[in-house]
């Protein structure tokens, strides 16, 4: 029953008899768009408090109120994984984010690389991508993410115990294992994906030099980014996260 229901996300903390305003574009979309009634029910999530049930008491075009009922969904947040790419064209920057979320992030990591080349970045289109992914995917958890730096500044602050899955397209045609990686089943993670023009030497110099990286081949064949960025989440959702 609860799957046909419209899922929101909110911004406020979810919990039984909880009433919550909407904003503007909800009360829009609930109850223009969706044509939804005051007597109805949706379905809120919000990142922290898994999701609930919530009765519609105000269904006004521009302004609505809702009432929390019970808990359908326990939080279920995805491993303590990054993704990490090089922005690329915006219709797959936009799939990069949508995918990134249907498969199980934390955050999402945009890193300006030298080969880097892309359209003006909509940082609020990525978080409605985000958003619009969690609520299509049953998911309770939307990843955060951050704001854009460049590879090597984002490397030299590198927290010490996370791992990097560095994607590395002049592996092509080598094995690909996740089995023989010397580090502990929880450690936390970056999947790095590089932009169109891959990675350049220098950069290549930096991520082997550095002591959390691990490269690996995505197969025989040069994958475009945003199909490398789904195939490297796949394999390691598969080994070490939570699809297993
Ligand atoms: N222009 C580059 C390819 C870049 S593909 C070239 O021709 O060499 C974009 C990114 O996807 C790469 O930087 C890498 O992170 C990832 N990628 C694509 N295919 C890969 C492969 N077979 N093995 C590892 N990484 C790959």
């Amino acid at each position: 029953m609860t799957g046909s229901k419209i899922r929101l996300y909110v911004d406020h903390d979810l919990a039984s008899g909880q009433s919550i305003a909407l904003t503007r574009e909800q009360s829009n979309y609930l109850f223009a768009v969706m044509r939804l009634e005051a007597g109805t029910q949706v379905s809120l999530i919000n990142s922290r408090d898994g999701e609930y049930l919530a009765d519609i008491v105000v269904a006004n075009k521009k302004n609505g109120i809702l009432v929390c009922q019970d808990q359908v969904k326990p939080l279920l947040l995805p491993p303590d994984l990054w993704l990490m790419f090089a922005p690329v064209k915006k219709d797959r920057t936009a799939f990069i984010v949508e995918k990134a979320t249907e498969m199980g992030v934390r955050e999402i990591v945009p890193v300006m690389t030298d080969y880097t080349h892309f359209d003006r970045i909509r940082w609020d289109k990525m978080d409605l991508q985000a958003v619009e992914a969690a609520e299509q995917c049953g998911g309770t958890y939307v990843p955060g993410i951050e704001m854009m730096e460049k590879l090597s500044d984002v490397l030299a602050n590198w927290p010490a115990e996370r791992q990097i899955l560095f994607c590395d397209e002049s592996k092509v045609g080598e094995a690909t294992s996740l089995k023989d990686l010397p580090v502990d089943k929880d450690a936390s993670w970056a999947v790095l994906i590089g932009p169109e023009g891959g990675f350049s030497e220098a950069e290549r110099d930096l991520l082997r030099a550095h002591p959390n990286t691990h490269a690996i081949s995505l197969g025989p064949r040069i994958l475009r980014a945003d199909t490398a960025a789904i195939a490297a989440l796949t394999l390691w959702q598969t080994q070490l996260g939570d699809w297993g």
